[in-house]
């Protein structure tokens, strides 16, 4: 940090120094160059600061509009997967969200026991959603009299 400040003063020095000897070439005027030094060093650290400022805001922004999606991202991970879990000990029931891959181990909101969360695989029939049914074409029949 401290690094970079001395190389843009240094910069700043070297353009404005560029400057005023520039002026001073053009009206051989001493007074006139150095006032043409603090001139160019003054709008240089004017536009600097301005560049400085917006580039820090709008990096500020994209970290915090980055930050903001990785939570949403984060949140509909646990959504998923959120349960009601009684307790080893006391059979007290606790919401709990946990990622399968992870440790899954919860402390009890009731009696504070330390509880790990066992995975158990079961099978069960594919059904047909009742929105499904309900959207499908209703089936008519012709009644000849
Ligand atoms: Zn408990």
């Amino acid at each position: 940090m401290k690094r970079s400040i001395l190389i843009s003063l240094a910069y700043i020095t070297i353009v404005s120094s560029i400057g005023a000897w520039g002026w001073y070439a053009y009206t051989a005027d001493l007074t006139k160059s150095i006032g043409m030094f603090l001139m160019v060093t003054c709008l240089q650290l004017i536009v600097g600061y301005i560049t400085n400022t917006y580039i820090t805001e709008k990096m500020r922004k994209e970290i915090a509009l980055a930050e903001n999606q990785r939570l949403l991202a984060e949140l509909d991970k646990i959504e998923g997967i959120s349960t009601i879990l009684n307790c080893a000990y006391c059979s007290e029931p606790n919401v709990k969200s946990f990622i399968p891959d992870e440790d899954a181990d919860f402390i009890c909101d009731k009696c504070n026991n330390k509880n790990t969360v066992v995975v158990q695989f079961s099978v069960a029939r594919i059904t047909t959603p009742v929105n499904s049914i309900l959207s499908e074409p209703q089936q008519t029949h012709n009644i000849k009299l």
